[in-house]
């Protein structure tokens, strides 16, 4: 793809200086490829590995070719199913007879992962789209295509795969936000089967591996009591939950209703009865007039919490998510990747609050900007004295980066995933970074 990712000069600038990737070409030739692997977490509150594996070739049976794939569970998280697209270059042929549907970059980002497409991702589709057509499925790579097109689109567009309409184009269009499957995909240039049936089932979830590494690196025992300070929409919630059950509870808080909607909806699909989701700015989720030790938490707890509330704390934190695979262009500004620390301090303060002597906080992002990693990292060293690195218990990633305020022997205990597309599983994903703090015991 001859477009750029980055559309701001001076974006372009500060990520040259980062070196992520040899240069920022290569950068971005890694953003644009979707990873290799697809990953499923099994739920296991609902079906084990062995019989999510058995579920998992008998869709590949019935929506892909099983020869295309190979299928395995990894050697370190059992939860995690691989799917290995065997066929590097998947090359298919758009059918004479098919219409054009385009749709935006999200979506098409997610048909490239395994997902069929949602109405409110549709862009544009001709007039006499009908249910049970055949459409090529473009990407409108420059938001230039306006909603509700019928013209054929002009625009720099992607080729993503072939499907089949299940929304006639009236449908589609005749509310401002439509609900629910409008294309169901056949076949994707990236060679990943449609994913979504199996996700229906509850049994599963589409996860990057780095995601499910972090549920890994907290690892909460059963019984424990987590806070997941930034939840929203669950998909790491649900594996904590999975992780403390039967007895355990997650307290899942995120800053808006439609946000929590999305985890309670998680939730009933995953049986995870589990989770208490709180609408909750994390940065007020810390009691304020509370003595503060903690030891008032119990299932009807609500926020805010007294300090010192919970033994394991996850801060996922909003970033600038310049990690995700694959993006296709990304007008971020300057001004606005800069303003992420500054909100990321402010909830590591509460996330610090609440953890008690000898907890343990993992800190992550979907992003490879060290500012808003091995930096916070280093700021939250030097603030808070009785905060140390914790080695986690399973590695995936490689270690940190040299940053001041850190010792090269921290960065081993840090986890970096810079989307090194020709590696293994554990490489070729999402940016990512995962570290994991423990609060020293009291004197
Ligand atoms: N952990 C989530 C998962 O695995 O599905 C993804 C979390 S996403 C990286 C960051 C989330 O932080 C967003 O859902 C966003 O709404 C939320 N957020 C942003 N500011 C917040 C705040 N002040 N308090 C709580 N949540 C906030």
């Amino acid at each position: 793809m001859a477009l750029n990712v980055f559309s701001d000069p001076e974006v372009r600038k500060f990520l040259n200086q980062q070196h992520v990737a040899s240069t920022l070409n290569e950068l971005e030739r890694r953003l644009q490829s979707p990873p290799r692997y697809t990953i499923l977490r099994v739920n296991q509150i609902q079906i084990s590995t062995e019989d999510a594996l058995e579920k998992m070739s008998e869709a590949l049976i019935k929506n892909a070719n099983p020869n295309d794939f190979k299928v395995s569970v990894h050697p370190k998280i059992s939860e995690a199913i691989i799917l290995e697209s065997l066929k590097l270059d998947n090359d298919i042929q758009i059918p004479s007879d098919s219409k054009e549907v385009i749709v935006d970059k999200f979506c098409g980002a997610a048909v490239l992962r395994g997902a069929n497409i949602f109405a409110v991702g549709v862009l544009g589709a001709p007039n006499h789209l009908s249910r049970n057509d055949k459409v090529a499925v473009y990407v409108d790579l420059q938001c230039k295509c306006l909603k509700g097109s019928t013209q054929d689109f002009k625009g720099p567009k992607l080729f993503v795969g072939n499907g089949t309409s299940v929304m006639s184009r009236h449908e589609i269009f005749k509310t401002e936000k439509p609900v629910g499957v409008a294309i169901k995909m056949t076949e994707t240039s990236s060679g990943c089967p449609s994913m979504n049936e199996l996700e229906l089932t509850g049994n599963f979830m589409l996860q990057n591996l780095p995601s499910i590494q972090v549920g890994r690196v907290l690892a909460p025992d059963p019984g424990d009591f987590v806070l997941d300070m930034c939840a929203a929409p669950g998909g790491k919630t649900m594996h904590l939950a999975d992780l403390v059950s039967p007895s355990g509870l997650v307290f899942a808080l995120d800053k808006s209703q439609p946000k929590i909607d999305q985890i309670v909806g998680n939730s009933l699909r995953m049986g995870a009865k589990n989770v208490r989701a709180f609408v909750m700015d994390g940065r007020k989720a810390v009691e304020p007039a509370s003595p503060g030790n903690g030891s008032d938490l119990n299932s009807n707890s609500t926020p805010p919490f007294s300090p010192g509330s919970f033994h394991k704390v996850l801060l996922d934190a909003p970033c600038s998510a310049l990690g995700q695979r694959p993006q296709f262009v990304n007008p971020m500004g300057l001004q606005e990747l800069h303003s992420y620390p500054k909100l990321q301090k402010q909830l590591f303060h509460s996330a610090y609050q609440l953890l008690s002597p000898k907890g343990h906080l993992v800190y992550s992002t979907c992003t490879f900007n060290v500012k808003e990693n091995e930096e916070i990292v280093a700021w939250a060293l030097q603030t808070f004295p009785d905060l140390r690195l914790s080695p986690s218990p399973v590695i995936l990633g490689r270690p940190g980066r040299l940053v001041s305020g850190l010792k090269p022997q921290d960065l081993a205990q840090m986890q970096r995933f810079d989307m090194e597309s020709s590696g293994d599983c554990n490489q070729d994903t999402i940016g990512f970074f995962i570290v994991r703090f423990t609060r020293k015991p009291m004197p």
